[in-house]
């Protein structure tokens, strides 16, 4: 029997001189000198700036195009995107921080998350950022710190849809959920905007994340177009502000296939002429995090032990999951799988073989890769992680074994 083997997609946004990576036109083994230690994260701006070229191809006009901050609010990537993208969600007031010290309007920044605290919201409230409220009582202290401050808050509602998205890699609407307002209680919460006076812009609808099905992605916006329609009539002003999520997704594991966003765009244009005769002041907003950085980064660790433990090869790096939480597999997978890995400085290699590539904390979850065909490594050679733009630096134990920490740079 020939089995063929599930592999990763093609993944060519990194060109190979002499068997190197050349990332930002400097090749890998050279740019860690230049960065002059590893583990290092490393963004490529001109990668960021083709993927937000690439979706203003294909999606209307009239969009506005948010970055989702949470994904890498590595300051450098956030101000480079600043003159790219429309708008800015942050999830805190440290990720607003961060937006505020661009050049983006207050205007075209919105804060989302349970959990605001009373100061995050006064301080969203000075700044002049959109507010997604996410609770009743969340509405009460917005309410509260506006009056103190003596000018309304700009708000929209988040709402938990009654639909989720389907094949979603993380759901984040339908059935109970954290997040959002349910649906059915939305036209009570407008009524209260409206006896607390406050400024009412629209509505925000995510309901998931990391979607590789451009169908099940087109049913989600059309649902969520279909919903703000419905609670239009109980809204205190006009709806101006429409965000319908995003969840476009990038290829990790092997077998995953790109994203086609060609039919979505296609389908939002038809979302916006359902809109236009109800909605005529509304600005449809998609919100995109991972999808616009993620396949812009790499992490790079270096080989500091080689061993052989009862036939099985592993690369032991300075690098793991106290930097790359993801790429473990500990970051919402229920069955590891293994991110793209390469040798850096090796590519192909005149030598292949299956190895591990594990980090140095004392746990067995400290895996890179699991049983790769890698070209056969040396210690000094570096490793290489695909895909590795979003979710990793910050979303990571950074603290967990008192290892030192990895840096980050843009190229
Ligand atoms: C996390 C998040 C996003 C970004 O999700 P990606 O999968 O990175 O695109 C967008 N909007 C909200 C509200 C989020 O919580």
């Amino acid at each position: 029997m020939n089995k063929e083997l599930p592999r990763h997609a093609p993944l060519t946004q990194f060109p190979v001189e002499d068997d190197c990576l050349v990332v930002g036109g400097m090749r890998l083994t050279r740019l860690a000198e230049r960065v002059g230690r590893t583990p290092f994260y490393v963004y490529d701006r001109r990668l960021i700036t083709e993927r937000v070229e690439h979706l203003r191809k294909f999606l209307p006009k009239e969009i506005h195009l948010h970055y989702a901050m949470k994904a890498n609010p590595m300051p450098a990537v956030v101000q480079h995107l600043a003159g790219l993208v429309d708008g800015f969600d942050v999830a805190s007031a440290g990720e607003m921080k961060v937006a505020l010290d661009t050049p983006m309007p207050p205007e075209h920044i919105s804060m989302a998350g349970p959990g605001k605290r009373a100061e995050e919201l006064s301080s969203a409230i000075a700044a002049g950022i959109l507010i997604n409220v996410e609770s009743a009582h969340e509405l009460d202290v917005i309410a509260r710190q506006s009056e103190r401050l003596g000018y309304p808050a700009r708000v929209a509602i988040r709402i938990n849809p009654a639909f989720e998205l389907k094949s979603s890699g993380m759901k984040m609407g339908g059935g109970p959920k954290q997040f959002g307002v349910d649906e059915e209680q939305v036209p009570t919460l407008l009524r209260r905007i409206r006896d607390y006076e406050l400024d009412f812009h629209g509505f925000h609808i995510f309901s998931g994340s990391q979607n590789l099905r451009s169908e099940a992605i087109i049913e989600a916006q059309k649902k969520s177009v279909e919903l703000a329609l419905r609670l239009a009539d109980h809204c205190p002003s006009p709806i101006r502000v429409l965000n319908i999520g995003g969840g476009f997704g990038i290829p990790y594991f092997p077998g995953e296939q790109r994203l086609d966003i060609a039919p979505i765009g296609e389908q939002l244009s038809e979302r916006l002429e359902d809109i236009r005769p109800y909605l005529p002041n509304a600005t449809v907003v998609i919100e995109l995090g991972r999808y616009i950085v993620g396949e812009a980064g790499l992490y790079v660790c270096r080989v500091i032990d080689r061993k052989v433990s009862r036939g099985q090869v592993f690369l032991v790096t300075d690098g793991g999951l106290h930097h790359h939480l993801a790429a473990s597999g500990n970051f919402g997978q229920v069955i590891r799988k293994n991110y793209p890995v390469v040798i850096g400085n090796k590519v192909q290699g005149t030598e292949r073989e299956e190895a591990s590539v594990v980090g140095p904390l004392c746990t067995p979850l400290d895996i890179l890769g699991d049983r790769m065909d890698l070209a056969r490594a040396d210690i000094g050679d570096l490793v290489v992680v695909y895909q590795s733009g979003a979710y990793g630096y910050t979303a990571s134990p950074s603290l967990f074994l008192s290892q030192p920490v990895a840096t980050e740079v843009l190229v």
